[in-house]
């Protein structure tokens, strides 16, 4: 039995503008009531009026990337450092769309992921299978060599047996396409990264990550697919964008 709480994390990609967001986190605000977690992550230059939009609110907020260095001669990546200077408690590592767009390694991600938590940031890392793979039968393998990089370098900082990281699986043919995992081939790879999470690190710690679904998740189908055993919630795109799909989605988290 489990005792995680459902997460949903809204990520806007390159969407939003001031009066966007606002009418946006305003419309979610009234479905925060704690019952489950609420995230949204915008781009970098909108963290600031998050930041004063949602104080003292019952939603957090981030950012979709942030780089794998400190500080110095990095033009046009942001440090974690930068991020926290805004509030940020929670970062999007290793989205497909940054794999794919910017040529991001399982042990970038890592990095990055292992950098978030050395400064008390939560990282969302995302992990997933293109349709070729699915079909090629390289699903396990493809998570494994996503997964076991971040577990190596982020296991070293659990502390009195937690570490603050949440996985996505966010299989690439569903994301932003419409077709989304049936909610049981969703619930098979989420239960093989927990069996995995539970071999490197332990009951305890596999028992208490939450894994979150992403892949076309909309208000219609999202009750369904946070029922099963092994999903703790959703990382979603293009419903975030909508109060109205956002909020049907986080209801249908709150169950
Ligand atoms: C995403 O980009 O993380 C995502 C899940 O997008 P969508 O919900 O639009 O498929």
């Amino acid at each position: 039995m489990t005792n995680r709480k459902k997460l949903v994390a809204g990520n806007w990609k390159m969407n939003g503008s001031l009066d966007a967001n606002e009418a946006l986190v305003l419309g979610i605000l009234p479905e925060a009531d704690g019952a489950v977690d609420v995230s949204v992550f915008c781009p970098f230059p909108y963290l600031g009026q998050l930041q004063r939009l949602l104080k003292g609110a019952g939603v957090q907020f981030g950012a979709q990337d942030m780089s794998a260095h400190l500080s110095g001669a990095y033009t046009g990546e942001v440090s974690v450092a930068m991020l926290k200077e805004f509030g940020v408690s929670q970062v999007i590592v290793g989205h497909s769309e940054r794999r794919t767009y910017h040529a991001e390694s399982s042990d970038i991600v890592a990095k990055k992921a292992s950098l978030a938590i050395q400064n008390g940031v939560t990282p969302i890392v995302c992990l997933g299978e293109t349709l070729g793979q699915r079909e090629a039968g390289q699903v396990e393998s493809v998570i494994a060599s996503q997964l076991d990089p971040v577990i190596a370098e982020c296991s070293k900082f659990v502390s009195d047996g937690v570490w603050n990281l949440v996985i996505a699986y966010e299989p690439v043919w569903a994301i932003g396409t419409g077709v989304t995992a049936s909610p049981e081939q969703a619930q098979e790879v989420h239960a093989m990264i927990r069996q995995r999470l539970q071999a490197m690190l332990g009951e305890a710690l596999a028992q208490s990550t939450r894994i979150l679904y992403g892949g076309s998740v909309k208000p219609g189908n999202a009750a369904e697919i946070f029922a099963k055993v092994d999903i703790d919630g959703g990382l979603i795109g293009g419903a975030a964008l909508s109060s109205d799909d956002f909020s049907g989605i986080i209801r249908a988290a709150r169950g």
